[in-house]
C-alpha cells in the first residue's frame, strides 16, 4: 500500500505529466472502475483542461477546467504509469486518460481496487481529514486537541485520516519508535512532552522516507521496526515484537516503548 511520501511522488509525477494538458481521450478497461467512472463522466472529462494536480491525504485531485474534479486514490496497488499514446497498454492498465500532446496516463493496479471519481464539490466527496503532516497547522496542541476525546490506543488512532491525513500503517509505527511512545498507550492519555516528539518523529520519518515510486522503494531494511519482527531494535538490541491492533500489523519495541 503507498504511503503518503509515495502518494505525494506519485502526485508530483502526475503533475508534470497533465497541467496545461487538454484530455482527449478517456478509456476505463475494469467494470468495477466503470461503475465509479461511468461513461457520461468519461465523455465529460474529454475536451477539459487538466488546471492543477493537488494532494490531500491519500487522495489525488485533478482539477479541471469546467470546475470538476477528478478523484483518484491508489488503494492497495494503483500507480501511474506514464507512457505515448501509440505505445500498447501497460500492464494492469484500468484506466487511460489520452492527452492532446500525444502522452498517455495510465491508472496501472494489479488488485484493482483503486477508485477514479469525477465530481464537482470536493468537500462533500472527500471525507474529514486531518492536517496534513507537513503542514504548520499540525502541532503538539493541535494534536492535543485531536486525541482529547480518543480513548482507543494511540497506534491505530494515527490511522484515522481525521486525527492527520494520510499517515500509514509503516510511517505511524516507525513515528512511534523514535518518539518512543508505545502503540499501546492511551491516545488521550499522551501529555505535552509526548505530543510534542510525537509530532517532531512524524515530521522526521516523512522527511526522511524516500521519495519514490513505492514499487521501487520497498528494500525494507531501511525500517527501524516495521516488518522486523524478532529482529533486534536498532537503539537498545532488545528483539523486535509484533502486534496486531485494529485488524493491522503494529511492530514496536516493548524496551524503549515501555507504557
Ligand atoms: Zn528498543
Amino acid at each position: 500500500m503507498p504511503e503518503l511520501p509515495e502518494v505525494e511522488y506519485a502526485s508530483r509525477v502526475l503533475r508534470r505529466a497533465v497541467v496545461g494538458r487538454r484530455i482527449v481521450r478517456v478509456r476505463v478497461m475494469h467494470r468495477s472502475l466503470e461503475a465509479r467512472l461511468p461513461p457520461s463522466a468519461q465523455r465529460r472529462m474529454e475536451g477539459r483542461t487538466v488546471r492543477a494536480v493537488e494532494r490531500r491525504g491519500k487522495y489525488q485531485l485533478l482539477h479541471l477546467d469546467d470546475g470538476s474534479v477528478l478523484l483518484a486514490h491508489f488503494r492497495m496497488t494503483g500507480d501511474w504509469s506514464i507512457g505515448r499514446v501509440r505505445e500498447s497498454d501497460a500492464p494492469y492498465a484500468r484506466a487511460v486518460l489520452e492527452l492532446d500532446d500525444g502522452t498517455r496516463v495510465t491508472l496501472a493496479d494489479s488488485r484493482a481496487l483503486a477508485t477514479l471519481t469525477l465530481v464537482d464539490d470536493v468537500s462533500a466527496a472527500l471525507p474529514v481529514l486531518g492536517p496534513e503532516p507537513d503542514d504548520a497547522s499540525f502541532t503538539p496542541q493541535t494534536l492535543a486537541a485531536l486525541l482529547s476525546r480518543r480513548r482507543g490506543a494511540i497506534k491505530p488512532v494515527l490511522l484515522d485520516q481525521r486525527v492527520v491525513a494520510g499517515l500509514g500503517n509503516i510511517y505511524a509505527a516507525e513515528a512511534l519508535w523514535t518518539a518512543r511512545i508505545s502503540p499501546r498507550v492511551t491516545a488521550h492519555s499522551l501529555g505535552p512532552a509526548r505530543l510534542a516528539r510525537l509530532v517532531r518523529a512524524i515530521h522526521q520519518v516523512l522527511r526522511r522516507a524516500p521519495a519514490a515510486r513505492y514499487s521501487a522503494a520497498r528494500s525494507g531494511s531501511r525500517w527501524n521496526v516495521y516488518d522486523r519482527e524478532g529482529l533486534p531494535c536498532r537503539r537498545c538490541g532488545h528483539g523486535v515484537r509484533r502486534i496486531v491492533q485494529a485488524g493491522r500489523s503494529t511492530f514496536y519495541c516493548p524496551f524503549c516503548q515501555k507504557r
